[in-house]
């Protein structure tokens, strides 16, 4: 069975993440979203939280999906799951460089790894979590960006952000 773990922050999972996992499941039998828990990135949501919104999203995919996080370092991670294949995805042109230091940094660490990339749908060629937080805290609609779930836990951080 070829199985790939894809990792990220997924702070929140997007569509385009939705639909990496999508063609991911055409290539792989399996993957596994790995959510990183990393301390020097400040979070919207908590890593348990981002776990749980992904495992409620992937419920209507299909396709054999387990969601997991982990800490420290990919390559340890992908030791521990005894998975040798790391998928991520690009979009434009500015993911390429940060994406190729990565793969090359994982290999330096376990040539047994080796990273696959999927090019990005184009209807979410732009959209990244980050512009997604940005506009959705001025009040803008990210709706079309992200899953109903987790749009709609969007709106609950925003009445919990409110409440203090
Ligand atoms: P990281 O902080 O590790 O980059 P992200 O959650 O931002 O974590 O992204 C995880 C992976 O998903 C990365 O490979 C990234 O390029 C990819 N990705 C993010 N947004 C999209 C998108 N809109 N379309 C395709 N791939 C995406």
């Amino acid at each position: 069975m070829s199985v790939a773990i894809y990792p990220g922050s997924f702070d929140p999972m997007t569509n385009g993440h939705l639909s990496i996992i999508k063609s991911g499941l055409v290539v792989f039998d399996k993957l596994i979203v790995a959510v990183l828990r990393n301390p020097r990135k400040e979070a919207l949501f908590t890593v348990e939280e981002r776990v749980e919104m992904i495992r409620e999203e992937l419920g209507s995919v299909g396709g054999d999906v387990e969601v997991d996080s982990f800490d420290g370092l990919l390559v340890e991670y992908c030791k521990k799951k005894n998975v040798r294949v790391v998928l991520r995805g690009l979009r434009a042109v500015a993911d390429f460089e940060y994406e190729l230091q990565m793969a090359n940094m994982n290999r330096h660490l376990n040539t047994q790894v080796e990273t696959v990339f999927l090019m990005a749908n184009d209807a979410y060629f732009y959209v990244s979590s980050n512009i997604v937080k940005e506009a959705w805290r001025l009040g803008g609609d990210v709706t079309r960006l992200v899953p109903k779930s987790i749009a709609h836990r969007l709106d609950e951080k925003m009445a919990e952000t409110k409440r203090g």
